[in-house]
């Protein structure tokens, strides 16, 4: 049963600069107190008369007084303004929790996550919900960013897998700026290299859409069925 979408009234609690241009915002809730919802859901923000913009929540379900979104603002239109402009104490009001990229833990196949830059904030709400309740199987998590800066979770992923060893981290760039040991390439590439198999697997694909089709095609190619793989379009 999805849960279901209620208005709600919140203040931020904090702002935090991630890198250059992307953001985190702590939500403190206020009606409700306690806000419901599945890692990988977003809400909607209204910004005008006919103006909405979406955003996941990069928190995990856990916190339920408070949630934390994540924005990249360089498309710089009204929500990009809106998501820079916020400060400590200002009220925010959004709909949710709305969106089905979510997790079926009764699902038996091996989740294969990939993500293009902001792309990453249904997918980091997931993972870290998934390792923290005991989930205890092998996934992996092919991220993609322009160059390094564009990772905002790297370092947190690199723990991760070093905390739950069945988690696979495969972090890659364009760009190998800055001393980057890691992958070069897009994300389509790599999952053409590194994935062998597709029996068994499952696939979250999240970014803007011809990065979301490129991997389709990949795994299907491979023998993928086109409805194992699930994507979250963003752009
Ligand atoms: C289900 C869903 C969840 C989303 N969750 C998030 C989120 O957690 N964080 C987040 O930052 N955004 C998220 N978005 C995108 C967000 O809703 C806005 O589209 C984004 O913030 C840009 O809004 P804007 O008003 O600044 O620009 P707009 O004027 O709306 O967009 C300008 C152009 O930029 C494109 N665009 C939007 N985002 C990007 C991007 N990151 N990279 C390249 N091109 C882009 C748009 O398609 C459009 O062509 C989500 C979108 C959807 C549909």
């Amino acid at each position: 049963m999805p849960l279901p979408v209620i208005e709600c009234k919140t203040q931020v609690a904090a702002v935090r600069r991630l890198t250059a241009e992307i953001l985190e915002v702590d939500l403190a809730m206020r009606e409700p107190a306690e806000f419901t919802f599945e890692a990988g859901q977003w809400v909607s923000v209204p910004l005008g008369p006919k103006t909405v913009r979406a955003y996941t929540i990069t928190s995990t379900p856990a916190s339920r007084s408070q949630i934390t979104l994540c924005a990249d603002v360089t498309p710089g239109g009204t929500g990009s303004r809106w998501f820079r402009a916020l400060a400590p104490g200002q009220v925010v009001e959004f709909k949710g929790p709305t969106g089905g990229f979510v997790f079926n833990r009764a699902d038996p196949r091996r989740p294969l996550f990939v993500a293009e830059e902001i792309g990453i904030v249904p997918i980091r709400s997931i993972l870290w919900d998934l390792y923290q309740t005991g989930f205890g199987r092998p996934a992996t998590l092919i991220y993609w960013g322009r160059d390094p800066s564009w990772l905002a979770y790297d370092g947190e992923f690199r723990l991760l897998a070093r905390r739950y060893p069945p988690f696979e981290y495969l972090p890659v760039v364009r760009e190998a700026v800055g001393g980057w040991q890691g992958e070069k390439g897009e994300a389509p590439d790599l999952v053409e290299r590194t994935v062998g198999s597709v029996a068994g697997l499952i696939a979250y694909v999240s970014g803007g859409g011809q990065m979301i089709n490129k991997v389709r095609q990949v795994l299907m190619a491979k023998g993928m069925e086109r409805k194992a793989v699930k994507w979250e379009k963003f752009w």
